[in-house]
């Protein structure tokens, strides 16, 4: 059962690259597929360690990446199923900005799939809440790619979904648009939780984790609305800068 929201208008510019995309081939390799990836593109992912808190792509396996030895994060774990870097960053744009929630949640189905496998102990969660965008973000875009990737993922596990539990309250600038400690002040008290039953299990899942700041203050509503673990799904996440770090 889907919590569903109400249907904002179309992003006619959306339509446009839409319609530029070829049909009935792969998004990535360009050949011909039934599937919005090819059956070699789906498994050419990169095998990385990765912290088990918050999926930075990592050299070997440690218990925790330097930032979470330094700070853990309130969320129990994240899992991403690869990293934000070509040419897998080609599918966010696509989902974000070709008008393609179709794409969206055909992707979160296979991050679901990548979770069954990767995180067979995660589950059940008592529920699958999509990162919210505001209103304003929400009319100019015309989806919420993070609704339909939460709604891919829950279906393909068949876990309830609901994106009205969590919303956003105050809405700044893209994360992207914004660089180190700013990325953090944007979101601080950015989001609002409605009352979850106490000690639930919830899974947060968005298009892209980079700082892990939006995740964080996600989390912290989540917790204080009474959630009593929380999971973090995301497609791709943005490896750490700097040379000889892994994915750069
Ligand atoms: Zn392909
Ligand atoms: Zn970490």
């Amino acid at each position: 059962m889907y919590a569903q929201p109400p249907t904002p208008p179309r992003n006619p510019l959306g339509g446009l690259l839409r319609a530029l995309l070829p049909e009935g081939r792969c998004r990535l390799c360009g050949l011909p597929s039934r599937a919005p990836l090819c059956s070699a593109c789906q498994c050419e992912r990169p095998a990385r360690w990765r912290c088990p808190r918050c999926a930075l792509a990592l050299h070997g396996p440690v218990a925790a990446c330097g930032a979470c030895a330094l700070r853990l994060p309130c969320f129990a774990g994240t899992l991403a199923w690869s990293d934000y870097a070509a040419p897998w960053d080609r599918l966010v744009a696509q989902c974000k900005f070709g008008d393609d929630a179709a794409l969206a949640r055909w992707l979160g189905r296979l991050l679901g799939q990548c979770l069954r496998a990767e995180r067979p102990g995660w589950g059940p969660a008592r529920c699958v809440l999509p990162v919210p965008l505001g209103p304003a973000r929400l009319r100019q875009r015309g989806y919420n790619q993070a609704w339909e990737l939460a709604r891919g993922l829950a279906a393909e596990l068949g876990w309830p979904c609901d994106c009205r539990l969590l919303q956003r309250r105050r809405e700044g600038p893209a994360q992207s648009a914004l660089a180190g400690q700013r990325r953090a002040a944007n979101v601080r008290g950015a989001f609002a939780a409605a009352p979850l039953p106490r000690g639930a299990r919830v899974l947060l899942v968005d298009d892209v984790m980079t700082s892990g700041n939006t995740a964080e203050h996600a989390a912290r509503a989540l917790l204080r609305a009474g959630a009593g673990d929380v999971r973090v799904a995301v497609l791709l996440r943005t490896p750490a800068p700097g040379p000889g770090g892994p994915g750069c």
